[in-house]
């Protein structure tokens, strides 16, 4: 029998987790990266995001004090509103997402209504969906390039508008658990963006060649040369660092602004407020439940765990419920819709799945497939989370 998974004892994540480390008390990074936030003198912390913001702002007003990346969710949408109190006068940056959702479009339109200047960048969405099915079965990563998009589109940009500073909102390493001394960092930077930024050992250069892919259609994924990011003197800091972060309360912020929440729970999740603006969302949280074991309704338990908003008794009960569910729906789209955008039959992605199932961690028959219920779902050979 393979070794039983670890989990931290105070929160639901397991130590199948990339990044995340476990103390000799069995507590992992994160919620000790979240106990340490209690130290932290958050006045002095605003005090230091307002010397850098006084340091990079226009003086003359000539351009724009900073940058923000927008995606029109919760969390971008407070970030916005936490700039425009300082009174800064920011560019709103949006990578479209890979499969922009009807409630992510009204989200964005509401964030436009801030009363702020905003550029949208989309991506030839051909290339797009061929990189996704690409990456899917690769690396079992559908929303690889959003994620390379999100990162380079908003550098980018910066750098053509020689915006010295870009406001980027959490530090996933401080919220999600990552090496210590990194959950710390206030910057990112193409070190952060290649060691951190879930490229899962695929370069953008690797994609050259397959399917048609040509150097020209991946202009917008190249993050811009040291010498453009030197010339301009970008830098990029977390605005968790500065504001003590938390989703929840960052969507009721969003919310009193007009930001829009799905009207039930959002499948595979145990909330109704994040993750509203790309289709594909589902088949990216559920792969990671394919290789580690937990999906997005893990990550949002903890964070509400470490927050005192639930006890670990019940919030386990609500990731038994909820998490690693075979995606068939995602935000009200049936997986054959979604998964028909990039030209992939729902008989081929079972086979991707299949292929990406951790066997040390799922059930297999003695032919190596995985076992499954009767409405497709996995189960775990140790489901002894305590
Ligand atoms: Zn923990």
């Amino acid at each position: 029998m393979p070794d039983a998974i670890l989990y931290c004892t105070r929160c639901l994540y397991p130590d199948t987790k990339p990044d995340l480390q476990f103390d000799g008390d069995g507590v992992c990074s994160a919620c000790r990266a979240y106990q340490g936030r209690a130290e932290v003198d958050w006045d002095k912390r605003r005090r230091e995001f307002l010397e850098i913001v006084d340091e990079y702002r226009s003086k003359d007003g000539s351009n724009y004090d900073c940058l923000v990346p927008v995606s029109g969710g919760k969390d971008s949408t407070y970030q916005v509103i936490r700039v425009l109190e300082q009174s800064l006068n920011p560019l709103c940056v949006t990578a479209t997402t890979d499969s922009l959702s009807d409630i992510g479009r009204r989200n964005i339109e509401t964030l436009k209504g801030l009363c702020v200047d905003y550029i949208e960048v989309t991506l030839n969405s051909r290339v797009r969906r061929r990189i996704n099915r690409l990456a899917l079965r690769q690396v079992g990563d559908i929303s690889w390039p959003e994620h390379i998009a999100i990162f380079t589109v908003p550098v980018r940009i910066a750098v053509q508008h020689n915006i010295r500073l870009i406001v980027w909102g959490e530090n996933p390493q401080n919220e999600y658990g990552g090496p210590a001394a990194v959950t710390q960092s206030r910057i990112l930077n193409r070190r952060w963006l290649e060691e951190f930024g879930g490229l899962l050992g695929m370069r953008v250069t690797d994609l050259i060649g397959q399917e048609g892919i040509e150097k020209r259609h991946l202009i917008q994924y190249q993050y811009p040369s040291d010498s453009d990011l030197q010339r301009v003197g970008v830098t990029g800091t977390f605005l968790g660092y500065y504001f003590p972060w938390d989703g929840y309360s960052n969507a009721l912020v969003a919310q009193g602004h007009g930001f829009e929440t799905f009207p039930r729970l959002v499948e595979g999740s145990i909330a109704n407020y994040e993750n509203l603006d790309n289709y594909q969302t589902g088949i990216h949280d559920y792969f990671k439940y394919l290789k580690f074991g937990f999906g997005r309704a893990t990550d949002i338990a903890c964070n509400h765990i470490r927050r005192g908003r639930l006890s670990r008794a019940d919030a386990l009960r609500l990731v038994q419920m909820h998490d690693g569910k075979f995606p068939w729906t995602y935000l009200g789209r049936h997986i054959e819709d979604i998964l028909g955008e990039i030209d992939m039959s729902i008989d081929e992605f079972i086979k991707v799945c299949d292929r990406f199932t951790n066997k040390k961690l799922f059930r297999c028959a003695n032919d190596g497939k995985p076992i499954k219920d009767a409405r497709g779902n996995l189960m775990k050979i140790n489901d002894d989370n305590p």
